[in-house]
């Protein structure tokens, strides 16, 4: 068996051969949330079963919470709140909720950069992306107007809209959120190590098939091919790039992810990396620092590790924390910490 993880964030490969006392097991899901997915688990010789088991139970949990959370199915939980009147109580579960909290957090954690209420922002940016026009100032002004937490409420057993425009879009955090629980599937399930990812963003445990850390190729944003190797154990790691998604009127290119300090998409910050403990805090930061740029390296809390690339493929920089370039095989040219 030919073992080739493609994990977004860059490329890893291993041979089919691991090492005499363990196996893996690959699982490769299509079209989840969006994206494809890959699930590892990693057992004795013999034990295949509790892994494919275990694998299945990670999958179905993945698309359980997309069916709920996603705001591109229109009966999500999501997006039943995003269509509510303004006043009414939505009853949301208990995950949903969860989510929404955390994203309340993180706002005031990444001093307003990390901002799931900016969903009116997103949904008119998209829709300028689609129609190739700018919006106008009164647009962007009538949709900030909508884009804040003041306008949602989190109770505990659902949220309320104080405004029928307020949206929120948890794009920039679901995926993390979603690859957590699988991975707490499998961590209960007796392996000896696993991996979850989707499109690129991923968490690994415990023993990888071969070594003793789990090689992570990040992708170079500019050009093929792969910029570091992290070298990981138990951590979570989520890319933010504007190179896969990104909107484009009248031939310039603009970030997906928007500034909510002005309404406007984040300046280009080719591609920001992030390792933390779980996946949603790693999903957190890469959007936040998308917007803050190297500078919000300093705002890192405790924990969280962070490389910052900027510039074109000619003249590029690469800001990183300390602990970040310790996770890294090799330190890569022109790379700078920031403290
Ligand atoms: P990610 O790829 O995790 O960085 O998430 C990006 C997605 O999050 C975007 O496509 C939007 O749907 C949403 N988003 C855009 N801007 C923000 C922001 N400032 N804070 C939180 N989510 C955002
Ligand atoms: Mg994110």
């Amino acid at each position: 068996m030919a073992l080739i993880v493609l994990v977004g964030i860059g490329i890893w490969k291993t041979s089919g051969r691991v090492d005499a006392d363990r196996v893996a097991v690959v699982r490769q899901c299509d079209r989840v949330m969006g994206t494809d997915c890959r699930l590892i688990a990693v057992v004795p010789y013999g034990r295949e079963a509790t892994a494919e088991d275990a694998l299945e139970r990670a999958e179905a949990m993945l698309r359980a919470l997309e069916s709920r959370l996603s705001t591109w199915i229109a009966d999500s939980e999501v997006s039943n709140l995003n269509a509510a009147p303004a006043g009414k109580l939505v009853p949301l579960s208990e995950g949903s909720i969860e989510i929404l909290r955390a994203a309340q957090r993180a706002w005031q954690q990444t001093g307003g950069a990390f901002d799931i209420t900016c969903g009116p922002l997103v949904q008119l940016w998209r829709r300028a992306g689609r129609r190739g026009v700018l919006p106008g100032q009164s647009e962007i002004h009538e949709a900030r107007k909508a884009s804040h937490w003041k306008l949602i409420e989190l109770t505990d057993t659902g949220a309320v809209k104080h405004s029928a425009a307020a949206r929120v879009d948890i794009d920039g955090i679901a995926k993390g959120y979603a690859i957590d629980r699988a991975a707490d599937i499998l961590r209960k399930a007796g392996l000896r190590g696993g991996l979850v990812e989707i499109g690129g963003d991923l968490v690994c445990f415990g023993q990888p098939p071969e070594g003793k850390t789990w090689p992570l190729g990040v992708k170079d944003p500019r050009g093929q091919g792969k910029l570091a190797t992290l070298r990981l154990r138990d951590e979570a790691v989520c890319t933010s790039g504007d190179y896969e998604r990104f909107i484009e009127i009248a031939g310039k290119r603009y970030h997906h992810i928007i500034d909510p300090r002005t309404g406007r998409p984040a300046d280009a910050v080719p591609s920001v990396t992030v390792v933390a403990a779980d996946a949603m805090t790693a999903d957190v930061w890469a959007t936040a620092l998308s917007v803050l740029g190297p500078e919000g390296l300093r705002r890192l809390p405790e924990g969280v590790e962070a490389m910052v690339v900027v510039g074109t493929a000619d003249d590029r920089r690469i800001f990183c924390s300390r602990g970040f370039l310790q996770r890294l095989e090799e330190r890569p040219d022109r790379i700078e910490v920031v403290e």
